[in-house]
């Protein structure tokens, strides 16, 4: 079954993550030749034109992509997974998916993603503040849960079903809950059904993260880019 965004023509491996610049004024996440879509400033993506001499240059405009090469790496990687032929191994028959790789791979992807985040989303706090909060809630689990209702009043699953993504949301808590059960002894927690389920939500999840990204990480003094260390 085609998903909504399939049907639009839209595919999680251009549009979402993938072709995102920051805002150089608010730190935005988005997509040229939009305007930024929090402060509405609008780039002027006209070739420049740069004399020597008797010589004239063109020169295209552009733009540093603002995620960390892990990200496209995770992302293609699992974009080969996916289009991987299937073997006839035993071990998967009635056992995990043959594809539970993806699941994993989007997990890292995520976690990735949501690291970059918090720390974006904490960069104004005073001093060592953020630091400490990043290491006292270490886990995904408990920034996802306390770490996001402290700073904000609502978990990060209230938060991503309140910009229009609680599908994502609750595919995501789905994900996580058997990802866990797949590294504690039960590999068939990560059936063939959840990995179509990851498939159906990549580009979904995706564009919520970028929506709490322009949320929760804009018009701060302390513009954290995802690509830095
Ligand atoms: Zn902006």
């Amino acid at each position: 079954m085609r998903t909504d965004a399939e049907v639009a023509g839209l595919s999680p491996w251009r549009d979402g993550i993938v072709p995102l610049i920051h805002c150089h004024l608010c730190n935005a996440l988005f997509d040229l030749p939009a305007p930024c879509p929090v402060c509405g400033h609008v780039y002027d993506l006209r070739p420049q034109t740069i004399r020597d001499g008797a010589t004239t240059f063109e020169v295209q405009p552009a733009f540093n992509g603002a995620l960390h090469w892990s990200a496209h790496v995770l992302l293609h990687q699992m974009k080969l997974e996916v289009g991987r032929p299937l073997g006839l191994d035993s071990q998967f028959v009635g056992g995990p998916s043959q594809r539970l790789v993806v699941v994993i791979l989007f997990w890292s992807l995520f976690e990735s993603l949501m690291d970059r985040f918090y720390q974006a989303a904490l960069a104004d706090l005073p001093g060592t503040l953020p630091e400490e909060l990043l290491s006292r809630f270490s886990s995904i689990g408990s920034r996802l849960d306390r770490l996001h209702r402290a700073r904000w009043g609502v978990t990060f699953w209230q938060d991503f079903a309140e910009l229009g993504y609680a599908e994502a949301a609750d595919y995501l808590r789905i994900v996580q809950d058997r990802r866990n059960r797949f590294i504690h002894g039960d590999p068939r927690a990560i059936d063939d059904e959840l990995v179509e389920a990851t498939m159906a939500n990549l580009l979904s999840v995706q564009l919520g993260w970028i929506a709490l990204f322009n949320r929760r990480c804009t018009g701060m003094n302390k513009k954290v880019k995802l690509w830095e260390d």
